[in-house]
């Protein structure tokens, strides 16, 4: 049995990032990984101009309060001022508009007095005061954003703003998904006794979907050897990632390990030290392909793809760093009982309350059969391997969910 640690760090060490990279456009560019460092064109601002609504003027103008100035024009946000300020004159300006030749600074307007074509000045000027500079936030040609970014929200707002429509990104990575056992039927069959939906097919679908990653899932397969392997091998073709469920305990039905040594995988792990979830194959083909043989129970089938498929998935997308889950500390409002010589992975709620995260496990079972529990829960609280409890009150870590 490996250490959870550890067991990442073999996953993570096996997966190569992604080389191949596709153009994209601003309206397809989220949730992408930029693939080359990316450098504007544009100072931002690209001129200077004023944060206020109010009056441009000439700080040395004002020496003290209040001083009349003559107002010589009106200049609104996208048009460019027509004169020169000279010594005793204002421009009236709202925000984000181009500041005049000859003014240095902003007065807002509710410090100033209008009337007909002169405005009094009340305030002591700090010259420079609500201007934003040309270049004060971007230089044109400086870095702008990194290779190996994942770009959220606001990284598309500044490649929007920087005029960059199209950029290169990595291609997503491709995960084929498949389900073993018997006991499996569709969402629509009519179950006859001893059948279970199977209900990994798409939880896992939606986890690969989740990150972003092309989820490619392939017919359940029962558990017969031969079909196992074929399917084994269909999945293996088409895709960067493997991820199969059931068949990997010790079972008489448990056949994915001694199949992936006759399709030539080494071995990287058989179980690891993890509650749910420790039966958990873990293999490399020589070609570079990894290959996850989760086990089938529900819930430990989500606990392992969180935990590990995860980072594996976001290394192999050519993310260059922030694979790993998130945690937080946080308390419970109840014991938490470890699970002996394993990691004990406890779904369940954070909150955040006065005093920090509060983590509190959902009524019910928590049998790793248990699906209908995890449902609606954000996190997983854990107990490390050789601790009996965390008492009430007492710091824990707890890893974010985010599916
Ligand atoms: P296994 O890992 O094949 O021994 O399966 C462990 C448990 O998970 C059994 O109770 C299975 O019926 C259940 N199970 C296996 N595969 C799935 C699946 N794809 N969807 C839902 N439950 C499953
Ligand atoms: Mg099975």
């Amino acid at each position: 049995m490996i250490p959870v640690n550890e067991a990442e760090a073999i996953i993570l060490k096996a997966i190569a990032p992604l080389t191949e990279t596709e153009i994209v456009g601003l309206g397809e560019g989220h949730g992408r990984i930029l693939a080359t460092e990316v450098t504007g064109k544009l100072d931002i601002p690209h001129w200077d101009n004023s944060a206020m609504d109010g009056y441009a003027i000439r700080a040395a103008d004002v020496p003290e309060q209040p001083v009349k100035l003559q107002v010589i024009e009106t200049i609104p946000a996208g048009e460019v001022p027509t004169q020169t300020l000279q010594a005793g004159q204002a421009a009236r300006i709202f925000t984000g508009a181009m500041l005049p030749e000859g003014a240095d600074t902003i007065v807002m307007q509710e410090n100033a007095e209008r009337e007909g074509d002169m405005v009094t000045i009340l305030e002591n000027p700090t010259r420079g005061k609500f201007v934003r500079s040309q270049g004060d936030y971007y230089r044109a040609g400086e870095p702008l954003l990194q290779a190996g970014m994942r770009l959220g929200a606001a990284d598309i707002a500044v490649l929007a703003a920087c005029q960059c429509p199209k950029f290169p990104v990595f291609r997503r990575p491709t995960v084929a998904i498949f389900s073993t056992g018997d006991e499996l039927r569709s969402p629509t069959d009519t179950l006859q006794p001893g059948q279970i939906v199977d209900s990994n097919r798409y939880a896992l679908t939606a986890f690969v979907e989740s990150i972003g990653a092309i989820a490619k899932p392939l017919p359940t397969v029962p558990d017969d050897p031969a079909k196992l392997k074929e399917t084994m091998q269909a999945a293996l073709a088409q895709a960067d990632i493997v991820l199969s469920t059931g068949g990997v305990s010790v079972g008489e039905y448990d056949f994915v390990e001694k199949l992936l040594e006759e399709l030539g995988a080494e071995i990287l792990m058989r179980k690891v030290a993890i509650r749910p979830g420790k039966p958990l194959t873990v293999a490399k083909f020589p070609d570079g392909k990894v290959y996850f043989g989760i086990p089938g129970n529900p819930v430990s089938a989500l606990v392992g793809c969180w935990r590990f498929v995860q980072p594996a998935i976001k290394k192999l997308s050519g993310q260059k760093d922030n694979w790993q889950p998130h945690f937080v500390w946080a308390t419970s409002p109840e014991t938490l009982k470890g699970a002996g010589t394993r990691d004990a992975y406890l779904w369940g709620n954070l909150t955040m309350t006065e005093t920090g995260y509060s983590f509190t496990r959902p009524s019910g079972g928590h049998s790793s059969a248990n699906l209908i529990n995890l449902a609606q829960t954000n996190a997983l609280a854990i107990v490390p391997k050789g601790v009996a409890e965390i008492q009430t009150g007492d710091r824990l870590r707890v890893m974010l969910i985010n599916s």
